[in-house]
């Protein structure tokens, strides 16, 4: 049975996240074949921005969305509302993998990300981007607690 997915259309502040994480991607890239190439921007409730730039690497190195959480956590930015993903190269707006969605419901579970869909772009809550997931809040788990799964 298909899953229905609610779909919003963007307001003017998810066009500024789009555009900021273009910015941060397009100068700070290494190029088609570098480390560097994709940024990710992220909103907190209170309107900031904070950017983020993906560090590829064989062991794991985070994706550019993982990094921008990073970021405004490390300027106390706790509550976040939105977040974008945009390759270089002119790729524009990609959405988040596999990993960094589990980590944006656990972390972020009223976030909406923003992403391309057949109908262009649109922003959709986390939560509608996994179904039937596993939930481990932060909270409940702590930082280093054992997974709570409901
Ligand atoms: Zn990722």
């Amino acid at each position: 049975m298909p899953v229905a997915i609610n779909l919003h259309p963007l307001n003017d502040e998810d066009r500024e996240l789009i555009e900021f994480a273009r910015r941060i991607v397009d100068a700070n890239t290494d190029g088609p074949d570098g480390v560097h190439t994709m940024g990710a921007a992220v909103r907190g409730i209170d309107g900031r921005m904070f950017g983020g730039l993906n560090i590829f690497h064989f062991t794991g190195g985070p994706c550019a969305e993982l990094v921008a959480l990073g970021h405004a956590r490390a300027e106390g930015a706790r509550e976040l509302t939105t977040i974008v993903a945009v390759g270089n190269e002119g790729r524009g707006p990609v959405g988040p993998c596999g990993r960094d969605r589990q980590i944006l419901l656990d972390y972020h579970p009223r976030i909406r990300v923003l992403l391309p869909t057949s109908d262009g772009m649109r922003s959709v809550r986390i939560v509608d981007l996994m179904p039937l997931a596993a939930v481990r809040t932060a909270e409940a788990a702590g930082q280093h607690g054992t997974p709570v799964v409901d």
